[in-house]
């Protein structure tokens, strides 16, 4: 299937309220600019009045299954919560690939497990 960014913004709002209690907040969805490996990437970022926003980056050109991109927006969705919520500082490169899937990515995905019998682990990064 074809993802756009209509379809990530629907889907974004509905798994905030159904699996994040509707407090993910303010997020901008973005392609990768070029190829590559990557499924997904999220990224905190500031607006000019300091406030923090999501911003989730995907890839337009992976051949996406509905589960796919179920399981890769979450993951996604997964570190925005990490970061807004929780408040953990899991948005640089550096924490994002080595540090940013410990306890407290660990405790979302087991929580999603337990009570919606969701399983994250395969794409995102
Ligand atoms: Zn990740």
């Amino acid at each position: 299937m074809e993802i756009t960014k209509e379809l990530i913004k629907k889907k974004f709002a509905e798994y905030n309220w159904l699996y994040f209690y509707g407090k993910l907040g303010r997020c901008k969805f973005y392609f990768f600019p070029r190829k590559t490996s990557k499924y997904g990437f999220y990224l905190t970022n500031k607006d000019k009045n300091g406030r923090l926003y999501g911003t989730i980056w995907l890839n337009k050109c992976v051949d996406w299954t509905e589960e796919m991109f179920k399981e890769v927006l979450i993951h996604e969705m997964i570190h925005m919560y990490n970061r807004m919520v929780d408040g953990r500082l899991a948005d640089s490169f550096l924490f994002n690939g080595l540090f940013s899937h410990g306890f407290f990515f660990g405790r979302q995905c087991r929580r999603l497990k337990r009570v919606y019998g969701i399983v994250i682990k395969k794409y995102g990064k």
